[in-house]
């Protein structure tokens, strides 16, 4: 192929969340030419849709013409809500930052290859302050229903204020770049509205298109939006210092080829792109050399999604607040956050149907009549509420316990999951369950889950991970303990898949922390 007229670039990152955001940074700043594809949309604050009922704007299924930036994917054994978009996940996601507790720097098959714990902890500290991380100051009725809870079962020490991306200042005042000196976009004061899932339509969320890529752009990055990366090739097959074709299409128009030149790649397409897209170029032979072990030692965070909605006579407005406010540390290896939906945001009603846990499925479905005649009532005016959004609390219950899958491409589906030898990630935790129903007979509320987490026995899951884990060496893991891609020259995997444990608590600081551990490791441009 004559590549004369092609452009070449240093590095091109495939996915703008975390981990490609926090590389396009830091490699700018390190004097590269970088380009970064991305195949969901750019979006500014007017943009978001003012309820989650206007799918067109919150839904991405471009195959039903949805180009929203919140995706919802059901394989067999787990169902798994991910972001599309310029600033990847941090457009939907909850804002919320904690640090993983110990466990999770000593266990998984990263263990051993470098002090997880004492390395991280100063880029943790950087990924606070680049992600504009404050405490919340604001606790809404969901939190103090939690904070009751943690009195009732004497853990009142474990309740604490979330740290997260969100400028509070003044409430709606508009200031200067407050984080950057001055360098970043103007910011205005979190108005507590409870929609920072459904995207921030006030300039308090700090997502990713705010700091790490409004800096990379600054420094001459380039971001090429709704194009989807389908295919990496090594230009000279002896010889991969030569660097790589990129191929590229349109995700949302006529999908028109393109290519680029890159000397290195970095594959930051979170676990649902990055995880297909190794599988397919292994599998069709773009690049064969890349280890068995992509899709395995995928992991969720052990988590549970249950719905409350009050049916009490005057409930209190639940949606007030951001996203997730407070955490509540259950036990050593457990913690629970009440989450919420702006006002409106009442869409997930349709997916969801009362929560009965069982192994067997016969005794969930009975279950479910079960509820139907024992508690009729209720489940009508759960059903039939014309304020379900300010009724409900969504209950994120979440675990540092192992548990894995894999994923395959299918020949039915694009992606299947199937066990691994450990167990597989369960749709039915005992003790999330049993805190939903004390809670639910405060607010007079029955539990509710997702639909296939009740009638298919598979859990939900916000926070995938894995996939294209760290290893001593090729036949354990995919990457090396600086994220380099075994079995190739200048290749690297920073995002999500590159999680080799379990977090137990939300991963996108975590995700912040490493990629940016493995981009200090990087040499200048002109010591290379
Ligand atoms: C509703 C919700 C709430 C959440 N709340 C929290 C929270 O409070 N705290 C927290 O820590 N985490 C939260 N998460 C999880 C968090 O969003 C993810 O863990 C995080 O975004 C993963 O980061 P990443 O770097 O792996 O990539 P992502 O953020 O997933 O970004 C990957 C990007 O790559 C793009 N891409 C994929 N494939 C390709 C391709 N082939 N070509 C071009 N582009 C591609 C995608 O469109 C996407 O924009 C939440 C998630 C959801 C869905
Ligand atoms: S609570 Fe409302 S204003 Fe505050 S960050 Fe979330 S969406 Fe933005």
């Amino acid at each position: 192929m004559d590549n004369k007229n092609i452009e070449e670039y240093d590095y091109v990152i495939i996915g703008s969340g975390f981990g490609g955001s926090v590389s396009a940074l830091r490699l700018a700043e390190k004097g590269y030419r970088v380009l970064v594809i991305e195949k969901g949309k750019w979006f500014k604050a007017k943009d978001f849709p003012k309820t989650n009922w206007n799918l067109k704007k919150w839904l991405w299924e471009p195959r039903l013409k949805l180009h929203g930036f919140f995706k919802m994917t059901y394989l067999n054994h787990v169902t798994v809500l991910s972001g599309v978009g310029v600033g990847g996940g941090s457009l939907t996601y909850a804002n919320t930052l904690p640090v993983p507790k110990k466990d999770f720097f000593n266990s998984g098959s990263w263990v051993g290859l470098k002090d997880w714990e004492k390395e991280l902890q100063p880029h943790y500290d950087l990924a606070y302050n680049m992600l504009g991380a404050e405490e919340n100051p604001y606790f809404g009725p969901a939190d103090e229903l939690i904070k009751e809870l943690s009195v009732d079962l004497n853990r009142e020490k474990d309740f604490d204020t979330t740290k997260v991306a969100v400028h509070f200042g003044e409430s709606g005042k508009t200031v200067d770049d407050p984080y950057f000196n001055g360098k970043g976009p103007e910011r205005t004061g979190c108005i507590h509205c409870g929609a920072c899932m459904t995207g921030c339509r006030h300039n308090a969320k700090n997502t990713l298109d705010k700091n790490y890529l409004y800096l990379a752009q600054q420094l001459g990055v380039t971001i090429i939006a709704e194009h989807e990366v389908f295919d990496v090739l090594p230009i000279n097959d002896t010889n991969e210092e030569d660097g790589y074709e990129v191929f590229f299409k349109s995700s949302t128009g006529k999908q028109k080829k393109k290519t680029v030149i890159a000397k290195n790649i970095i594959f930051s397409g979170g676990v649902m792109g990055t995880v297909p897209l190794l599988l397919k170029l292994k599998e069709k032979k773009s690049l064969p050399n890349l280890s068995e072990m992509i899709g395995c030692n995928i992991r969720t965070n052990n988590e549970s999604l249950l719905l409350l909605t009050s049916t009490e006579k005057n409930p209190k407005d639940y949606t007030k607040g951001i996203a997730i406010g407070s955490i509540l540390h259950i036990d050593k290896n457990s913690h629970l956050e009440p989450v919420r939906y702006g006002k409106g945001s009442s869409f997930f009603k349709m997916l969801t149907i009362p929560s009965v846990q069982h192994k067997l499925a016969i005794v969930r479905i009975l279950g479910v009549f079960g509820i139907l005649f024992k508690a009729p009532i209720k489940l009508l005016k759960t059903i039939f509420t014309t304020k379900y959004s300010t009724r409900t609390t969504v209950l994120l219950f979440m675990q540092t316990l192992d548990s894995t899958l894999r994923f395959k491409l299918g020949k039915v589906t694009q992606l299947k999951t199937v066990k691994e030898s450990v167990e597989a990630p369960s749709g039915f935790i005992p003790e999330a369950s049993k805190l939903a129903k004390i809670l639910g007979k405060k607010v007079k509320a029955i539990p509710y889950s997702n639909f296939a987490d009740v009638l298919l026995g598979t859990p939900t899951t916000a926070h995938i991970l894995g996939g294209a884990v760290m290893g001593e060496d090729k036949t354990k893991g995919v990457i090396d303990k600086d994220n380099k891609v075994f079995g190739y020259k200048n290749m690297y995997v920073c995002d999500g898949s590159m999680i080799s444990a379990n977090p137990g608590v939300n991963p996108s600081l975590s995700i912040t922390a490493i990629t940016e551990l493995a981009m200090s490791k990087i040499p200048n441009k002109e010591n290379n």
